[in-house]
């Protein structure tokens, strides 16, 4: 299950977070959630719930925003929306295209007292 991976991965950076402001906790975390970053999300709480007892993110409040794939074509240029990595592109019907959005996650903001 490579999500407790990366939640693993998310609470290190909150507590080096912590540690470097020296701030007593951190009460709010937002996270941008690309739709295909290939990250299930059962499996993310599952894994986050998992992780939280005792940890630095233990009271604060989890807010989750997802973001929409996007994909440019390598054919014609069109930037267009995706919902899976193998959608052509609706301008040519090219199959040759980069994702330029929603393949990440990455911390959005962090609330720390
Ligand atoms: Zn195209």
């Amino acid at each position: 299950m490579h999500e407790l991976t990366i939640v693993l991965n998310i609470f290190e950076i909150a507590g080096n977070q912590l540690k470097e402001h020296q701030g007593n906790k951190i009460d709010a975390i937002e996270l941008e959630i690309g739709l295909l970053a290939g990250i299930e999300m059962e499996a993310f709480h599952f894994a986050w719930n998992a992780a939280l007892p005792g940890s630095v993110l233990e009271d604060c409040s989890l807010k989750i925003n997802p973001v929409e794939a996007e994909a440019r074509c390598r054919h014609c240029h069109l930037e267009y929306d995706v919902s899976s990595l193998y959608d052509a592109c609706p301008g040519c019907g090219s199959f040759r295209s980069e994702l330029i959005r929603g393949k990440d996650l990455r911390i959005q903001s962090l609330v720390i007292s």
